[in-house]
């Protein structure tokens, strides 16, 4: 397949691999800080600007943040709310929005983007990039295009396997992933047949529950080594707390930060503020405690706090709450805590072994397992044929948690020989391994202004 230059004279190419929210918000930075700047966005995606989370058509899939806070432009905070005015579906920005809107919202901007003639979306899967004397080259299945610069928004990996699902993969009731298009369409079963489990207990269990719960009558059993689910977002406007981090940059400790948390949450308690607050408070800081927790402090955060820190951090919009609420009381949804060792086929369903917290394995017959447990972080195990292609390459490097790549503040992505790459970038879900919180909209669109700004600064100095 032949190369396919994008530039004109004086342009300068960006190649943003995958066009979900991350490749989206890239791309809109980008041609928004210099007239000079295209970009090709590059997905095989169907309906490109969706990505993993937007794609969803079920109405009661909603986002986890409030409109108000999930514009595509920084200095435009209402532009999501006002667009919904402008369909004739208005919301307030203290709202829970279905996904699906919000990823309709994402497609209209990129739109518009594609409009001006700067942006191109190339339905093609990059499977490698390679240096070349004048910038990169960025092999897809369509053809090679050449790039000043490369931005990888890989975003969501499927899950990490669990045990049974390498020989068991392909039977009807072991859905490994239950994002793959039509995953679900044979778990559904009627009543009183056996209930479907699910792994996990995070997020991905209460989307999966809510599509299930709403196709057919059959029971769901969640089940996770600690049992716990999302906490519920308050309605009506968020309340606010400046919650106090320690300032300087002195190394703190995970057990320094859990206990600044209780004592602001205690204050903000004492004043009337609800614990929420408190969390959302930290946000902003979060990227700079993240920094100062040295490596040994990071895996001590990720082995003892981090389901906490999630399940707190990633609340449930008050509506599905309630609905979740409403399963569990007509006994239709049952969290346990335990951890499913083993599955094996019986009948048209199957067995799930679950390890109790006595240490016990039990065994229940189930209609399906499902695979609840999140996105994989480790860009590693296994690679896609792009990460493992530049792998090879010596271009990238897990970080040392394996939560994503080894990147530079700026988001350079830092190759074997322990280098930041001048022209390969990474953005959003990637950059977890040294940001922590890396993966909802309020973060990837500043990564993304802050990336378009640099990348047209270096554009600049090379021109
Ligand atoms: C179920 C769910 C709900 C969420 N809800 C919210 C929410 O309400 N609010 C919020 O702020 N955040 C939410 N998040 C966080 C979410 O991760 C981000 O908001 C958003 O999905 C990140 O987009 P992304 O582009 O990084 O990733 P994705 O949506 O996963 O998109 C990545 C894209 O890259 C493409 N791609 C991957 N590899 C290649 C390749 N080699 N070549 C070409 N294309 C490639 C894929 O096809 C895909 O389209 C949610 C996440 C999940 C999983």
């Amino acid at each position: 397949m032949g190369e396919a230059d994008c530039s004109r004279p004086g342009e300068h190419v960006v190649v943003v691999v995958g066009a979900g929210a991350a490749g989206v918000l890239s791309a809109v930075s980008l041609v928004r800080a210099s007239e000079r700047c295209r970009v090709v966005l590059v997905d095989p995606a169907e309906r490109p600007g969706r990505g993993l989370a937007y794609g969803t058509t079920h109405p009661g899939h909603l986002l986890n943040v409030r409109a108000g806070r999930m514009s595509a432009l920084a200095e435009r905070p209402d532009h999501f709310v006002d667009w919904t005015a402008a369909q004739g579906h208005a919301v307030g920005s203290a709202d829970f929005v279905s996904r699906g809107v919000y990823g309709d919202y994402l497609a209209a901007v990129l739109a518009r983007v594609v409009e001006t003639g700067r942006v191109q979306v190339r339905r093609a899967y990059a499977v490698d990039v390679e240096e070349a004397a004048d910038g990169l080259r960025v092999h897809t299945t369509t053809g090679v295009v050449a790039a000043g610069a490369v931005v990888l928004a890989l975003g969501n990996r499927p899950p990490v396997h669990l045990p049974w699902e390498i020989d068991q993969g392909g039977q009807s009731w072991c859905v490994p992933d239950p994002w793959a298009p039509g995953a679900l369409a044979g778990v559904a079963v009627a009543e009183p047949g056996p209930p479907v489990v699910l792994v996990g207990t995070g997020l991905t269990a209460v989307d999966v529950a809510l599509s299930l719960a709403s196709d057919a009558g059959h029971g769901i059993v969640a089940v996770s080594r600690r049992g716990l689910l999302p906490a519920t977002h308050l309605t009506g406007p968020e309340a606010v707390w400046p919650t106090t981090v320690p300032a300087g940059d002195t190394e703190l400790t995970t057990g320094g930060l859990l206990r600044l948390l209780r004592s602001e949450v205690a204050e903000a308690a004492e004043a009337g503020v609800d614990w929420r607050a408190v969390i959302d408070g930290v946000r902003p800081a979060v990227r700079g405690l993240w920094a100062r927790l040295p490596e040994g402090e990071r895996r001590r955060f990720l082995r003892h706090v981090a389901r906490f820190w999630d399940v707190h951090r990633h609340r449930m919009a008050p509506q599905v709450a309630a609905r979740v609420e409403g399963l569990r009381a007509a006994g239709r949804l049952v969290v346990r805590r335990g951890r499913p060792v083993d599955a094996v086929p019986d009948g048209l369903g199957c067995r799930v072994g679950l390890r109790g917290v006595d240490g016990r394995v039990s065994w229940m017959r189930a209609a399906a397992v499902v695979n609840c447990t999140g996105p994989r972080a480790d860009v590693a195990r296994p690679p896609g044929p792009l990460v493992g292609a530049l792998l090879h390459r010596g271009l990238l490097r897990p970080d040392p948690l394996r939560l994503g790549l080894d990147v530079s503040a700026a988001g350079e992505v830092i190759g074997r020989d322990g280098r930041p790459h001048p022209r390969l970038f990474a953005l959003g879900a990637l950059r977890k391994g040294r940001l922590w919180e890396s993966t909802a909209i309020p973060e990837i669109r500043q990564q993304a202004a802050d990336l378009a700004e640099l990348l047209v600064a270096a554009s600049r100095a090379r021109a």
